[in-house]
């Protein structure tokens, strides 16, 4: 069978790609490798979507977008795409495990993952004390002295999400400022449990059976020094989830996809949504409205390039 579309990633901008091209009654299928909700789900609490005025739990907003997007009649299979190679305008998705699906149009929406901090101790200590995700891990930390390495909107929204659990929570940034939403700054600014470390990297992570202390160096002074912490959480950053497209599409220096207005990408038929993009804003409201675009640009391509169905 060949679908219309198949996305790939359920994150927020996969499930609202499902939603409009599965309205649009398009045979669609979405693969996720994990569980539908994408990066939603690692976080608490989400304020800023649009519609939810109290604020809504990641979890919970993940799941309705699922079941919205289902309830259209969209498809989900759990699998990681490992591969796509084309066959004059039909698609070849490859699955791990070697299960083949073929379409007319792709919807790329695999998004970004968190990037590492690449020092010592750091691999050593994932899972007992490393963590990339406060929602999953930050109740390990009650009555605990952790750290959270970053200065973006992720690195304080999560540094005052784990002040319910830990005692203190050390903010370790390079720079005398942060790069956060002025709101997150004046809330973590006035929480007694958050004490700034400016001017500051991570340069080892320690530990014997967990984590004791996160090394750090002032790039001011130069002067090294050690937080006894139980917990180091990291948000410096994302990388794209785009290993896999193999000179598919281009993608920018920073391995982005680069898109036009419609998520075209520079193949034909294949599209894409969400944080895997190349854009300035990435964020829950910008990866539903890429969605939405791509599924009407993919069924718009269909009709075109597919005029036997219609
Ligand atoms: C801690 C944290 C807090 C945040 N808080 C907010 C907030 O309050 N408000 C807000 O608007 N935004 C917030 N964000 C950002 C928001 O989560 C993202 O902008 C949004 O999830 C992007 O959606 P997406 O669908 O593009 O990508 P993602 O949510 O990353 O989803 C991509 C999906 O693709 C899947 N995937 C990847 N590769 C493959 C593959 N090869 N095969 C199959 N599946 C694959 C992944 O498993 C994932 O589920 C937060 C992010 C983090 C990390």
């Amino acid at each position: 069978m060949i679908y219309d579309v198949v996305i790939i990633g359920g994150g927020p901008a996969g499930l609202t790609a499902g939603l409009y091209a599965a309205r649009a009654r398009l045979k669609s299928l979405l693969i996720e490798k994990g569980l539908p909700g994408g990066l939603v789900t690692t976080t608490e609490w989400v304020e800023n979507y649009p519609g939810f005025e109290e604020g809504i739990m990641g979890v919970e907003l993940a799941q309705k977008m699922e079941k919205q997007a289902t309830r259209f009649g969209l498809e989900i299979i759990q699998g990681t795409v490992v591969d796509i190679s084309l066959n004059n305008k039909i698609k070849r998705i490859t699955l791990e495990g070697s299960q083949d699906y073929e379409a007319k149009s792709i919807i790329l929406a695999t998004g970004a993952h968190p990037r590492p901090l690449k020092i010592e101790g750091e691999n050593e200590f994932r899972g007992r004390g490393v963590s990339y995700c406060a929602t999953c891990d930050g109740a390990f930390y009650r009555g605990k002295k952790i750290a959270v390495v970053g200065g973006g909107d992720s690195a304080v929204q999560e540094a005052i999400f784990l002040t319910k659990f830990a005692e203190v929570v050390y903010v370790v940034h390079r720079r005398d400022e942060l790069r956060a939403e002025k709101i997150l700054q004046e809330r973590a600014f006035s929480n007694p449990k958050i004490i700034f470390v400016w001017n500051s990297v991570a340069d080892k992570i320690t530990g014997e059976n967990g984590v004791n202390a996160l090394h750090i160096k002032n790039l001011k002074t130069g002067e090294k020094s050690a937080l006894d912490v139980h917990g180091v959480f990291i948000y410096i950053g994302y990388n794209p989830n785009t290993e896999f497209l193999k000179g598919l599409v281009n993608l920018n220096e920073n391995n982005y996809i680069i898109a036009d207005e419609n998520m075209a990408t520079s193949a034909p038929g294949i599209f894409t949504a969400g944080d895997v993009r190349n854009k300035p804003l990435k964020q829950i409201a910008t990866a539903v409205g890429d969605g939405a675009t791509a599924a009407m640009a993919a069924e718009k391509y269909i009709e075109e390039n597919f005029q036997e169905s219609y």
